[in-house]
């Protein structure tokens, strides 16, 4: 039905050829791609517009792995910043219901599935945590939705209230509340009335209970498959009702999960559970993972491209040792040891993450190699030629003056630096013979 993200994509950046890094133009092509693709998949205008902003920001300027195309990388900080969206703050998938006995109050539209994720909720709590759960249906206006709560209790083994005819949703939950209290029930799940649509006088009816029993969690059950219609219906009763929670049914039809998006960039409120079927068991916990790869459609590449960083940074790390073993340690590792090493705090840094390295620090410290010199060392490795760099065999003195007057120092300093690129040289040796378990190797892993 939908034209798949990844074969959009794949169309457009066959023709993009490989760069170093993601240019403005590759990921502006990208992006329209990705705004029609969430916008079929039922994110909303300002959400998708505000979204595709925040990952060109990103994008732009962004290293493109070998072996994979620009926009297979772009797909990949799409799919990233998603889930970034996605993630709810707290654990998803868990409750506040200490303090027993805790009242849950279900709220959503008729045929959004609340009855049925009643049930599976209070089957989770109880099969998972232990819970006792009494549940309540407060549906006056449909004696077939509260026979339905019954037999699904029955099904699932949780307590319902007894269907007392005649009293109105007010009272259903002051009883739901009583016998909750006496019955030592940890949790009471009230199920309230569903309209078509959402009117005053559900509203109030709902806004009344809330007072009654002041709910540790509020949570709104959406038909995931109606799309914006959710967001506008979750805005609605967040504004009236105050939701803690939503949840997001019919995941496991073909909605492309546009909904959960916009649902959390508009409400800010967390998707806790997703309903993937009918079957009482199906419900599980909100995975942003999940719906970041149904948005896009592209599962496949999102790995690919882990696949692809993590190849490339082993395949360094592998060139760089067989060179080492060999004994080569010239210029160009040098630099990259040394700015490595400032990357990571400087000197100071990397000696105090060491263990035992405390003493050898001290020494450090007075010997005046610091972070300054390391800097002033770098000058001088660029101040030499790239045959120089990768051969330091090649410098006799009319070299050495030359490089040192280009970073403005002596050539005695740069003898210092010779003479550190030939111990290091020496060491990195030693321990890449030190064979398969050698220390350089394991230093790697
Ligand atoms: P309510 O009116 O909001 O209480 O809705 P119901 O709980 O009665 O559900 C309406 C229909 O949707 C029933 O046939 C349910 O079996 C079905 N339903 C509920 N949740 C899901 C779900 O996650 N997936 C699917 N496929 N069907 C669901």
């Amino acid at each position: 039905m939908f034209e798949n993200l990844s074969d959009r994509l794949s169309g457009v950046f066959d023709r993009l050829t490989k760069q170093g890094a993601l240019s403005a133009d590759d990921v502006k092509t990208a992006l329209r791609e990705v705004r029609v693709a969430l916008l079929e998949a039922d994110v909303s205008l300002p959400v998708a517009r505000s979204f595709i902003k925040a990952v060109e920001e990103k994008a732009t300027g962004a290293a493109v792995t070998k072996s994979v195309t620009p926009g297979q990388q772009v797909v990949k900080i799409v799919h990233d910043e998603l889930i970034e969206v996605l993630k709810g703050e707290g654990e998803p998938g868990t409750l506040k219901i200490d303090n027993a006995p805790a009242p849950i109050l279900m709220v959503g539209l008729q045929g959004s599935g609340k009855t049925t994720t009643t049930g599976k909720l209070a089957k989770r709590l109880k099969d998972r945590e232990g819970k006792k759960v009494l549940m309540a249906s407060l549906d006056i206006y449909r004696p077939a939705a509260m026979d339905q709560l019954a037999v699904l209790g029955q099904q699932v083994g949780v307590d319902t209230l007894p269907i007392v005819k005649g009293e109105n949703a007010v009272q259903i939950a002051k009883r739901a509340k009583q016998q909750a209290m006496l019955g030592g029930y940890d949790v009471y799940m009230l199920d309230t009335a569903g309209r078509l649509q959402i009117d005053d006088v559900l509203m109030k009816e709902v806004e009344d209970v809330r007072d009654v029993v002041s709910p540790r969690e509020t949570l709104l059950v959406v038909d995931g498959l109606t799309g914006q219609v959710a967001v506008e219906v979750a805005e609605e009763f967040d504004g009236k009702i105050g939701i803690s929670g939503v949840v997001l049914t019919r995941m496991d039809g073909d909605g492309r999960g546009g909904a959960a998006l916009s649902m959390r960039a508009v409400t800010g409120k967390p998707i806790k559970f997703v309903g993937l079927g009918e079957k009482m068991d199906a419900l599980e916990t909100f995975e942003p993972e999940r719906i970041a790869g149904r948005i896009l459609g592209m599962g496949d590449i999102v790995a690919l491209v882990e696949k692809a960083q993590e190849t490339l940074e082993i395949e360094q790390a592998e060139r760089m040792m067989k060179r080492f073993q060999k004994g080569q340690f010239n210029f160009n590792d040098l630099k990259m040891q040394m700015e490595q090493m400032l990357k990571m705090g400087g000197m100071e840094g990397m000696m105090s993450m060491m263990p035992g390295m405390g003493k050898m620090a001290k020494q450090v410290e007075d010997s005046g190699f610091d972070d300054k010199v390391i800097r002033q060392q770098i000058a001088l490795i660029n101040s030499m030629t790239k045959k120089e760099r990768a051969n330091p065999k090649l410098l006799q003195a009319s070299r050495k003056k030359r490089i040192a007057k280009g970073a403005g120092m002596e050539v005695s300093d740069l003898n210092k630096l010779m003479k550190m690129q030939r111990q290091m040289g020496d060491m990195m040796k030693k321990m890449g013979k030190m064979g398969k378990g050698g220390m350089l190797k394991q230093a790697m892993r």
